[in-house]
């Protein structure tokens, strides 16, 4: 019902453009809309066939709040994960960053999964690889496109590959991609997520037969929820455990050091590392955060006022403020779940 004919256009005027493909007079736009559309245009001035039948609103949408020009994570923010950024390092980013050697035989598959337990780095994983190959980066919530885009999620996906492919060589980040592709179909599956789901495998059927430099990363702590057509699709699949020690030690150190407040002996970290074991990499944030406030607390439990506190007057942060911190921040994951996860590894992972 939305089919609009293709109109040959004298060039140069992309408002013009932007009033036939979607159907509105140029006036019903506004000049943010305008704007971002004038931006996706070709040289000829053109907006490229894939956008064109689009509703401006939606790919302005994911140009402003899908798309990241500068996802600014690179690989040497990341703890730990050697052998996953090894392998992401070979299978991805090297195929994005030359498509010339990485034809025929070496073509990669183009859907990535990332699973594992919440917190543990997928998310920047997936925006250093974007990092890193020089790719525009689009990040989506898969539950956002069920919960809040009601009955538009079809229209949104077809101008989230769209946009992506007018800026390839891109990276397209689909969180949650289980309540996306989950096997639970039966009586209770809307009508409407069927659809979803099915434009969804299209589109990656469309970029994945292709000479596109699109690569989609799926995320999910529910991989076991994942169904075949899904795995298929999804050729790469890595397992994102909980750090180790060493990463545990890592993360310490790293945020503390960018305020100068790392002061901790090695009898101390070794300590934490112990009585850490089991956090993920976002609970060790939330962890050092927590801690680094004790010494905060402490001065202002003496008297002082906030406004007359000196910095350098703040005693470092100390075993006792993680001990304090660690009856604070419990650790998010259940030893039941990573069961779970090793279990699916063994089964489907690529690096079982
Ligand atoms: P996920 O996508 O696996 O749920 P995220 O990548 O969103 O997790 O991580 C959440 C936060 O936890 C990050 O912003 C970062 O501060 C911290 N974090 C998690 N894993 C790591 C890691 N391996 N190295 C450094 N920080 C980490």
């Amino acid at each position: 019902g939305n089919f609009v004919p293709p109109i040959r256009s004298n060039g140069g005027n992309a408002g013009n453009m932007t009033s036939r493909v979607a159907g509105k007079g140029d006036d019903a736009l506004d000049d943010s809309t305008k704007r971002c559309l004038d931006m996706l245009c070709g040289p000829d001035g053109e907006l490229p066939e894939k956008l064109r039948n689009l509703e401006p609103r939606l790919i302005e949408h994911v140009s402003n709040e899908i798309m990241d020009r500068d996802p600014n994570v690179r690989w040497d923010d990341i703890a730990g994960l050697e052998h996953a950024k090894k392998c992401v390092t070979e299978m991805v980013i090297w195929p994005l960053l030359r498509p010339d050697i990485f034809k025929g035989c070496r073509s990669p598959g183009r859907g990535l999964l990332l699973f594992g337990p919440p917190g543990t780095g997928k998310t920047m994983i997936g925006k250093a690889i974007a990092g890193e190959a020089k790719a525009t980066f689009f990040y989506i919530s898969a539950s956002s496109l069920t919960s809040k885009w009601i009955g538009e999620g079809e229209k949104l996906v077809r101008a989230l590959f769209g946009v992506a492919s007018c800026r390839q060589p891109a990276v397209i980040f689909v969180d949650e991609i289980d309540s996306l592709l989950s096997q639970r179909k039966s009586d209770g599956e809307h009508e409407s997520s069927r659809r979803l789901k099915t434009q969804f495998l299209i589109e990656m059927e469309g970029f994945d037969s292709g000479s596109e430099q699109i690569l989609l990363i799926g995320a999910t702590n529910r991989p076991q929820e994942l169904d075949e057509a899904a795995r298929r699709r999804l050729t790469k699949r890595l397992y994102i455990p909980l750090p180790s020690s060493d990463a545990r030690l890592w993360i310490i150190r790293n945020l503390l050091d960018k305020d100068g407040l790392f002061k901790l002996s090695k009898e101390d970290t070794d300590t934490i590392c112990k009585l850490t074991e089991g956090y993920s990499g976002s609970d060790m944030k939330n962890l050092v955060k927590d801690a680094s406030m004790g010494p905060l607390r402490e001065a202002l439990k003496q008297g002082i006022e906030i406004t007359k506190l000196k910095k350098e007057d703040m005693r470092p942060v100390t075993l006792r403020d993680f001990e304090d911190a660690l009856q604070e921040v419990r650790p998010s994951v259940s030893l039941n779940e990573l069961g779970t996860y090793e279990e699916w590894n063994k089964q489907f992972g690529s690096l079982s």
